[in-house]
């Protein structure tokens, strides 16, 4: 059985008390209202992940995420953090590859490899963003490209270490934009990735979870989630408000 997972992105979002009034109206809605075994994860801004973690307590549902690391282990990388850093803070999940940061920060295959690596090496579950810009799916050539993107940051990796990777295919296109991958679009997407990856990995391919992002709400999320590959979200906008999340984590 694959996990189910629906994390959210907060992104740069929110004050320090916004960040914690979420949190606290997260931790009693999701108790009241959730059912089953989806885990939630809350992919804070870096100096929020400690607080929130701390509200968090021992909740066994709800884990908090970073949205990047450093592909370093120390030292004078001014701004950076580093997998040993969240490793400290009792940080489980680290968000690697999201295309803002291929896209504003230059990010590629091979660098975010080796950020999968750091963060397996740190016992960090690493969610791997993976996805086609606009122009791409209207060429066609958009299952070549995830494919490429997978290939190039995850292939490298032993069959036991790739089944402690998340993937979430989120095409770049339905990301912050409204529009959201019809549900088919999602599901074939989702079986190319999990075909291309049962080529080289076999069966092991059937324990990789894989979540879909872009313009998940309310309101799609059912239908989205109840494709035979998709097995999570990956949120954006929509989980900054705590009814519009809790409605998409019950929907799973
Ligand atoms: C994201 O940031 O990963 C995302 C999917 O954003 P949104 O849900 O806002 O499209």
């Amino acid at each position: 059985m694959r996990n189910k997972i629906v994390a959210g992105n907060w992104k740069m979002n929110k004050t320090l008390e916004e960040a914690q009034a979420l949190t606290s109206e997260l931790i009693g809605m999701i108790a009241d209202e959730v059912k089953g075994n989806v885990k939630v994860v809350l992919c804070t801004p870096f100096p929020y992940l400690h607080p929130v973690n701390q509200q968090l307590g021992s909740n066994k549902r709800i884990s908090v995420g970073a949205q990047n690391c450093s592909e370093h282990d120390a030292g004078a990388y001014t701004g950076e953090t580093s997998v040993s850093m969240l490793k400290s803070m009792n940080v489980p999940y680290v968000i690697i590859g999201h295309s803002e940061r291929r896209q504003y920060f230059g990010e590629d295959g091979k660098l975010l490899a080796t950020k999968v690596d750091k963060a397996l090496a740190a016992l960090l579950t690493p969610i791997f963003c993976c996805g086609e810009p606009l122009e791409i799916r209207e060429k066609g050539t958009h299952e070549q490209l995830v494919k490429q993107q997978v290939e190039e940051s995850l292939f490298h990796l032993s069959a036991e270490a790739l089944k402690k990777v998340v993937i979430a295919y989120e095409p770049v296109w339905a990301i912050g934009t409204g529009k959201t991958a019809t549900s088919q679009q999602a599901q074939d997407m989702h079986a190319v990735i999990r075909k291309h990856l049962a080529s080289k990995y076999g069966a092991v391919a059937e324990e990789i979870s894989i979540l879909y992002g872009g313009s998940v709400k309310a309101d799609n999320a059912k239908e989205l989630f109840a494709c035979a590959d998709v097995d999570g979200g990956l949120v954006g906008g929509a989980s900054l408000k705590s009814r519009e999340f809790v409605e998409i984590v019950k929907a799973i």
